[in-house]
């Protein structure tokens, strides 16, 4: 673990001025993440420090009546006052002017990769609230200084051409404005690299890059160059700084709470992006908290897709690991975004240890998986995708439940584009719920998912954004979609769907409560952890247009700045 403390911290105009937060990493600008080797303090959030009061703000609590106040006080990591008027607090407490700016609680996505984005090889650095590629370059600039020679600044997953006006990832003219090897593998856009890049990539095989840096499919392409810098350009180390670097980021743009949903199992490296080692990805993750360093709150679901007809791996884990075990900052879930192979896929040879289920078409591997989960009291997360699968999944629940019953058990369908209202109510009526987002990159015409009937339906409803691999984390690119039905590049993509800015919030804190089992995160009231983020601007009232390019001003978690732009 690097321990030095960089220039840029230590002088950070905010926090030494006031000197009120005690970091566990207040962050500079989010363009120099690939430059910050390790955070200002190990202090565990939430110890004793002074009392925050802050002051003349728009607090938009999101209680129970959505009140909307001026003060809060901050004791031991917790909200300990909200409202109008608090009045003068005895001891040690530290005010900050919030100077009419909008606050709302900690940001809360129920289901991300951003483990996946946290084993990123290479420098990692994240572009998501980039909207021009001169600022991408800009960017991979100022995080050159501190990469060695021979070592490559990467991006890999959460980025997509749609961001910018070109509609495509710099090439590698423009790439070559940096003078260190750099490669963009986005969630969506392809992928690119630079001479330097290009080069390297070359000497190993993959070649098939075309003169303006695009790297094309395939082994001597994508899946061959990932391979490549996996092999070469991740140690346990860069992959603390890497983890460390992607919660930090993301707390810029107001995340404060993670629900990840692991990834597809690889022993040793591997080209895909959305493949990893799941035993020991979380390594990283585990060694920030154990430092007292996470700048944000982890929960992690662990991916099952056993190919045997006993889900051997799956049943391990349920009979010898805990669900809900660990401490504030870091936590396990449960099962999820998979409990096996597809639902649909029927099995002829089943020594699951069931009987074969009655009423069943089709007894799946997917089904006695998700026996297991059930049996096991777990929760249980799959996703949908098609027109389809949704039936094949909430009809199986329904099938579940008639065995062990999951009504208390929180059980969820995530992205569901194309759900119907029958199965919504059907997974109502079990007690289930629901995740919606992962949209702003999408092309077509009503693609879902839709929000409006959804709601309206009264199930358990909660935000998510699926990003790291295939799509974008920025939550408010995500917002943006919801509130608009408009993609990134302003095509009406889910028309008659979209739902209010009060809505959209909800969903992103306090819906997503009953999503991550936990009553004390989501809004801010007396009690509940101290996560809040102050906005650059107002996003109750900015134009549609503003909401995608919304950044944190300052993101405290359990009470300490995790990201302080330098500007209250
Ligand atoms: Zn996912």
């Amino acid at each position: 673990m690097a321990k030095k403390r960089h220039d840029h911290e230590s002088q950070h105009a905010g926090l030494s001025r006031r000197g009120l937060l005690k970091g566990t990493g207040a962050l500079a600008a989010a363009g120099g993440l690939a430059s910050v080797p390790g955070v200002a303090s190990a202090n565990p959030p939430g110890a004793d420090g002074p009392d925050l009061a802050f002051v003349n703000g728009k607090i938009h609590t999101m209680d129970g009546s959505n009140r909307i106040v001026s003060q809060l006080l901050i004791r031991n990591g917790r909200f300990a006052d909200v409202g109008n008027g608090l009045g003068a607090q005895g001891g040690n407490v530290k005010v900050i002017n919030l100077k009419g700016k909008t606050v709302i609680p900690g940001l809360i996505d129920s289901h991300t990769h951003i483990v996946l984005v946290g084993n990123r090889p290479g420098h990692h650095v994240l572009l998501e609230d980039l909207f021009s590629i001169q600022d991408v370059v800009a960017r991979y600039q100022l995080a050159s200084r501190d990469v060695p020679q021979g070592e490559f600044i990467t991006t890999i997953g959460p980025v997509a051409a749609m961001q910018f006006p070109e509609q495509r990832l710099p090439n590698l003219s423009e790439l070559d404005a940096v003078n260190r090897p750099v490669y963009i593998q986005a969630a969506q856009g392809g992928a690119r690299t630079n001479s330097l890049g290009k080069a390297w990539f070359n000497a190993r095989g993959v070649t098939n890059i075309a003169a303006d840096g695009t790297v094309s499919g395939g082994a001597t392409g994508t899946t061959g160059a990932l391979l490549a810098l996996r092999q070469e350009q991740l140690t346990d180390e860069s992959r603390i700084r890497t983890s460390l670097g992607a919660l930090q980021y993301y707390a810029s743009l107001g995340l404060t709470t993670h629900l990840d949903q692991g990834a597809f199992q690889s022993d040793t490296p591997s080209g895909s992006i959305a493949n990893e080692n799941n035993f020991t990805m979380y390594n990283s993750f585990l060694a920030l908290d154990r430092q007292g360093m996470l700048p944000a709150r982890l929960r992690t679901n662990f991916l099952y897709m056993d190919q045997d007809p006993d889900s051997l791996a799956l049943s391990a884990r349920l009979k010898n690991a805990y669900q809900f075990f660990g401490n504030d900052m870091y936590r396990t879930g449960s099962i999820g975004e998979f409990v096996a192979p597809d639902p649909t896929a029927p099995i002829s040879l089943v020594s699951s240890g069931f009987p074969p289920v009655a009423n069943s078409p089709t007894n799946t591997r997917w089904l006695y998986a998700a026996m297991k989960v059930a049996q096991a009291g777990w929760r249980a997360e799959v996703h949908s995708l098609s027109a389809t699968d949704f039936q094949a999944e909430i009809d199986g629940y329904g099938l579940v439940n008639q065995q062990f019953p999951i009504g208390n058990l929180r059980w969820v369908v995530a992205h569901v584009p194309l759900i119907t209202l029958d199965y919504i109510n059907k997974l109502k009526a079990l007690g289930g719920g629901l995740k919606v987002g992962w949209g702003p990159t999408r092309t077509g015409t009503r693609v879902g998912p839709p929000y409006r009937t959804i709601l309206n339906s009264g199930i358990n409803v909660g935000y998510h954004a699926d990003g790291g691999d295939i799509t974008v984390i920025n939550p408010w690119l995500n917002f943006y979609t919801i509130i608009t039905g408009k993609n990134l590049r302003g095509d009406l993509i889910n028309e008659g769907q979209t739902l209010t800015r009060q809505e959209t919030l909800w969903l992103a804190t306090v819906a997503n409560k009953w999503f991550i089992g936990e009553d004390d995160l989501g809004s801010i009231e007396v009690g509940n952890h101290a996560d809040l983020v102050v906005l650059d601007r107002d996003y109750f009232f900015v134009a549609d247009g503003e909401i995608p390019k919304i950044r944190s001003l300052l993101t405290v978690v359990a009470g300490n700045a995790v990201y302080d732009a330098g500007v209250l």
